[in-house]
């Protein structure tokens, strides 16, 4: 894969006790180090204007000023250094970059795969939270619409948290379908069945919040019974993975119980499914805070597209998921 990366992302330090720390992009790094056909590409940061695509203008210059007079805490759980401003432009610079060059057909070995950080999918429109201070995929999304002619994208969040802020941006959109697979219950606590888009919106929003304890063969029936079907009739033209490593069983802050495999046959299940109807396909990371896990789930997707076959799941779907599902069936009319 070519990985969109700049060491600009590691100077955003949120301090030694946050679980959001440099560590992780570093980590990465190491784990992809002796891989094959691994590429670093650097972006341009983008601009306020970009990114008041998705966001309030006056929000942004807010972020701006307050990383100017040397940061602080935003929230509780979200922290802003000097450095973190510049870090936001770049991790959305590479998320842009990650969907132009999946419009350009980088595919197969050079699907692009943006490892910026502050992670993105929690920011709303007007505010920060969960970590995340702009929406690098939803940045990205609307710069794919607006500068390449795309008309129909998907962002496909796998992280174990609700993507409540990319579900909030384009929650009365048509042109923008946002599918979220999150653990029940999990901060910030969105992401039911029932929300499934407003207005022109209405049917292009899917969540799929999983029960503590699901497992490989739980995804993988989400993916064939609800989520590839229904993202086949929306024929979207990109497809971008708002990748978060958190549902991983080994993560310290989920209850979703992931093998590290989960995450070579969710990612070759969408591969697939783009090279049907012909979409473009990228990746933008999210979240992930078990440093090793998240290096060893990296370096799978990696080798997904490097010519590895994944393993089955060891389980079917289990009784609670495949309700949920049929639920969500329902729901988006399926059936
Ligand atoms: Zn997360």
């Amino acid at each position: 894969m070519r990985f969109g990366y700049s060491a600009t992302c590691l100077d955003h330090d949120p301090g030694p006790r946050h679980p959001e720390t440099p560590d992780r992009l570093r980590a990465i790094r190491g784990g992809l180090k002796h891989k094959h056909e691994v590429e670093y590409v650097e972006a341009d940061p983008v601009s306020i204007d970009r990114m008041a695509g998705v966001h309030d203008r006056n929000y942004l210059e807010d972020v701006r000023a307050f990383c100017a007079d040397g940061g602080g805490n935003w929230d509780p759980d979200t922290t802003a250094t000097e450095e973190t401003w510049d870090a936001v432009r770049m991790s959305a610079g590479l998320a842009c970059w990650a969907a132009e060059r999946a419009i350009e057909g980088d595919d197969g070995r050079q699907t692009p795969f943006s490892i910026g950080r502050p992670p993105g999918h929690h920011a709303v429109v007007d505010d920060a939270m969960g970590f995340c201070f702009v929406n690098n995929v939803a940045v990205a999304a609307q710069y794919a619409l607006d500068e390449h002619g795309v008309d129909r994208v998907v962002v496909l969040d796998w992280d174990v948290h609700h993507g409540n802020g990319t579900q909030d941006i384009f929650y009365d959109r048509e042109d923008v379908f946002v599918v979220s697979l999150h653990e029940k219950g999990l901060y910030p606590g969105t992401g039911e069945v029932d929300e499934t888009g407003r207005g022109a919106g209405a049917g292009t929003t899917m969540n799929v919040p999983m029960p503590a304890g699901a497992h490989d063969g739980d995804y993988c029936a989400a993916f064939d019974r609800v989520i590839l079907p229904r993202l086949k009739t929306y024929d979207p033209d990109l497809v971008l993975v708002s990748a978060g490593f958190d549902a991983h069983r080994h993560d310290p802050i989920s209850r979703i119980r992931l093998s590290t495999e989960a995450y070579a046959l969710m990612t070759d299940g969408i591969r697939s499914f783009v090279d049907n109807v012909g979409a473009g396909l990228a990746f933008v990371l999210e979240g992930g805070y078990g440093l090793e896990v998240l290096a060893d789930s990296v370096g799978l997707v990696h080798e997904t597209f490097d010519g590895r076959d994944p393993l089955g799941p060891d389980n079917g779907v289990s009784d609670d998921v495949d309700a949920l599902l049929e639920a969500v069936s329902v729901t988006h009319g399926l059936e």
